[in-house]
């Protein structure tokens, strides 16, 4: 099973790829995650994107390539996997149908959370993550039991660096201008579908496993 989850920033791709990894046993790998690792422990990695992140901007398609095929080059990914925030890029979507033809794979499906730009911002402004286990939770859409701590492992939460009001909008309009034509890329690859993230999570929850069922 290989996943590709699609959507604008915010529109809950982190949260449910959670579930599908869960239930299905794969890796859920998150470019964005996988950048904001290595800002954290200092690595190279961390240092040549940490200022592109910081200002909304997307990492170049050469660093974000790399890291995605060592990633997809590993055991854990032979049962399948679901991706998250990649590709961004038409670029990126090339380099990747490269990468799986190598691996001798495809893509299973492709879903597309569809959430109206004026509600991204709120979703960005309101989110938190757990420090420890990176359980996401929304101040208005999905608090915790106690502010500030974990509900599944007592973890103090912490706001993303980019996820500010001014930060949002340059990542809006990045996506508008080099992720949102991969809609195209995918219809036009007949795999494409799209389910309706304004929906409650548990909605697009079940809606999302209706979609991958349907394969
Ligand atoms: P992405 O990975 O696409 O950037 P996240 O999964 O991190 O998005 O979700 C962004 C924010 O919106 C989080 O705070 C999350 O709790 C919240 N959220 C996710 N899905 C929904 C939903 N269906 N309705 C309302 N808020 C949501
Ligand atoms: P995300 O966690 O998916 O919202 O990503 C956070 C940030 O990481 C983005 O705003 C980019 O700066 C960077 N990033 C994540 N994934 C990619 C990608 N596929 N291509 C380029 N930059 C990325």
């Amino acid at each position: 099973m290989q996943i590709l989850l699609m959507g604008p920033p915010g529109a809950g791709k982190g949260t449910q790829a959670g579930n599908i990894a869960k239930e299905y046993s794969v890796p859920h790998i998150s470019t964005g995650d996988m950048f904001r690792a290595a800002v954290k422990e200092g690595t190279e990695l961390g240092k040549k994107v940490e200022a592109c992140m910081k200002k909304g901007e997307l990492v170049p398609d050469s660093v974000t390539v790399g890291i995605v095929r060592e990633r997809l080059m590993k055991d854990d990914c032979k049962r399948g996997f679901i991706l998250d925030g990649f590709p961004r890029t038409v670029e990126q979507a090339d380099a990747l149908s490269k990468i799986l033809s190598e691996l001798g794979i495809s893509l299973t499906s492709v879903v597309n959370i569809s959430v109206p730009t004026e509600d991204l911002i709120e979703r960005a402004v309101g989110r938190r993550i757990c420090k420890k286990c990176g359980a996401t939770y929304h101040v208005k859409f999905n608090p915790t039991a106690s502010e500030g701590v974990c509900d599944s492992c007592g973890g103090e939460l912490y706001q993303r660096a980019d996820d500010s009001a001014e930060t949002m909008k340059s990542r809006l309009s990045v996506y508008e201008e080099s992720t949102r034509p991969l809609i195209e890329y995918y219809k036009k690859a007949g795999l494409y579908v799209e389910i309706d993230g304004r929906q409650s999570i548990e909605k697009v929850k079940n809606d999302l496993f209706d979609a991958l069922r349907r394969d």
